[in-house]
């Protein structure tokens, strides 16, 4: 072998397995382990990928919660066509304004042009307000809420990567019309909040909740809010999902008003513009889930998306067991399979002839599958069932035993504490990289260091161009820069956090950015980001 590949090549790994470590090419690791993974599989036009069963399982418990928490809100679901106007997609300003480059349009019908070209939706507002105008006649309409769990297409020429930017993506639209600032006000941070537990409580992936700046918030809002993630590898910020207030930008160009009750009740007629809200949540949380997560055994899944939470291999059946003797232990293992069943544990057994335990342990383990349990004539002996976490490095660490009576009680139990954990190591290791920094000096370096960065800032837009355009500048000598397709990223800012540090002087308090002669209004994170 070449001396290179030899330097890439993981020591252990298995032929079947991932032979790039993390550390030393993310991109073509990530590419083999959402591949052998079995989650995406590539395809011939760019920028779209075709989400294997095992990804649209992580979509689907994704898609089961939220669905079940948004209904609490009394949120419909509703499906729109895929092809907006040009007019109406046209008809909000700044919406257009930041669409406008990434929208695909169709063109011709079969062999003749068409005589208006038909957008495909980039996301639904424009197709869905008309509507709106429609069926919102009187104040006893609102509020109007619907969602609808569709496919969005966005021509992006950015670098496209699986889950984290495609062309074509899967995400639910939530679109709502209320008659008050505050009633929508406090469903944009309702919906955040759910966002934010998708991250947390269901991937294990830890965020960051907060407010774009003006620059960064969606086109045509009054304001967004985001939860930022972050990928350790890179050391790079992600926009996680977005809540938007809309305010009345939107109600205003397509006209969706009612009288105000108030006035009607005073004898006036004045007429109220809605207050609307749109928010996304997308495919691309897969893939910061497995960017978290994987390690150079593959993927790592946290239980309570895993398709497969436990994957039973039966161990120790030689050619000299005896027919009776698999029989009996194969018996146990069924047993032990529908008592993990029976309380609800998502579990396979994996009875494939014609490979080793071994080689079975590396292709689960590529999968993600959260927990093994093997069973052998020798824990048969004991009663007991020896238990390996996927999200262990060691295999000190991961193995474990578990009495057979005990199965069902211990099983979920050590599943939670796998999730647990999980979010516990992501969640101390984004702490670590998020520096709270109030020197320029400080700013490159820290990002270098795979860090994102809390900073006093103006939220000028002028500012934090410059910002941008001064850490993207490549130090004289600086070889730490981490990331071979970015390597001098500028940062951008990536929220203004909720939850704000103490220290800032208003008034008094300088901006980070030394050219800035403003003082600071908040500290802002920033960031390399996707
Ligand atoms: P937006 O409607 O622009 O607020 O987008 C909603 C969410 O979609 C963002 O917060 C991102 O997390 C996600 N997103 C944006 N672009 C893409 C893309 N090309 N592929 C996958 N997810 C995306």
């Amino acid at each position: 072998a070449k001396p290179q590949q030899q330097k890439k090549k993981i020591e252990g790994a298995a032929l079947i397995g991932i032979d790039v470590a993390k550390e030393d090419d993310l991109g073509e690791w990530y590419q083999q382990v959402i591949t052998k993974g079995q989650m995406i599989s590539y395809y011939d036009v760019a920028g779209c990928y075709i989400l294997e069963p095992a990804s649209y399982a992580i979509w689907e418990s994704i898609k089961d919660w939220f669905d079940t928490q948004i209904k609490t809100l009394k949120v419909r679901n509703a499906y729109f066509p895929i092809f907006i106007s040009a007019d109406n997609l046209q008809r909000e300003k700044e919406h257009i304004e930041g669409f406008a480059a990434e929208v695909a349009w169709v063109t011709k019908g079969g062999k003749s042009e068409l005589e208006k070209p038909v957008a495909v939706r980039p996301t639904s507002e424009t197709a869905m307000y008309p509507y709106f105008a429609r069926k919102i006649q009187s104040h006893r309409d609102l509020p109007l809420k619907l969602n609808q769990w569709n496919n969005v297409v966005r021509w992006e020429f950015k670098h496209p990567m699986p889950f984290i930017r495609s062309r074509e993506f899967l995400w639910q639209e939530g679109h709502t019309a209320h008659l008050t600032k505050e009633e929508a006000g406090a469903e944009v941070m309702q919906i955040l909040d759910w966002y934010a537990d998708v991250y947390q409580k269901l991937l294990a992936v830890p965020v960051v909740k907060g407010t774009k700046t003006e620059n960064e918030k969606f086109p045509g809002a009054d304001y967004t809010t985001t939860i930022e993630g972050f990928i350790p590898a890179t050391g790079r910020g992600i926009q996680a999902a977005t809540s938007h207030c809309l305010g009345q930008h939107f109600s205003k160009m397509f006209n969706i008003v009612v009288e105000d009750p108030a006035a009607k009740e005073a004898g006036k007629a004045d007429k109220i513009h809605v207050w609307q809200n749109s928010w996304g949540l997308t495919t691309r949380s897969i893939g910061v889930m497995i960017l978290t997560h994987g390690d150079n055994r593959g993927l790592v899944t946290p239980p309570r998306v895993a398709e497969i939470q436990v994957i039973i291999v039966p161990v120790g059946v030689t050619a000299k067991t005896t027919p009776e003797a698999k029989e009996d232990l194969y018996g146990k293992v069924k047993q032990i399979h529908d008592d993990l069943l029976s309380v609800g544990v998502r579990v396979e057994t994996d009875y494939r002839e014609g490979y080793s335990p071994g080689w079975k342990f590396n292709d689960w383990e590529m999968k993600g599958i959260p927990l093994r349990i093997e069973f052998g004539p020798k824990d048969a002996e004991k009663g007991v069932v020896t238990t390996s976490r996927r999200d262990l490095p060691s295999k000190e660490l991961a193995r474990g035993e578990t009495a057979v009576t005990d199965l069902k009680e211990a099983i979920p139990k050590l599943l939670d504490t796998i999730q647990n954990d999980m979010f516990e190591r992501a969640d101390k290791e984004y702490r670590a990289h998020r520096k709270q920094i109030t020197n320029w000096d400080d700013f490159v370096p820290a990002l270098n260091g795979k860090n994102v960065v809390l900073v006093p800032h103006c939220e000028g837009e002028k500012c934090e161009d410059q910002v941008k355009e001064l850490s993207a500048r490549k130090e004289e000598g600086d070889t730490t820069t981490e990331d071979a397709k970015a390597p001098a990223m500028g940062a951008k800012s990536l929220c203004i956090p909720f939850e704000q540090p103490e220290g800032i002087v208003k008034g008094e308090t300088k901006c980070i950015n030394p050219n800035c002669t403003a003082t600071a209004k908040a500290w802002v994170l920033f960031g390399r980001s996707y």
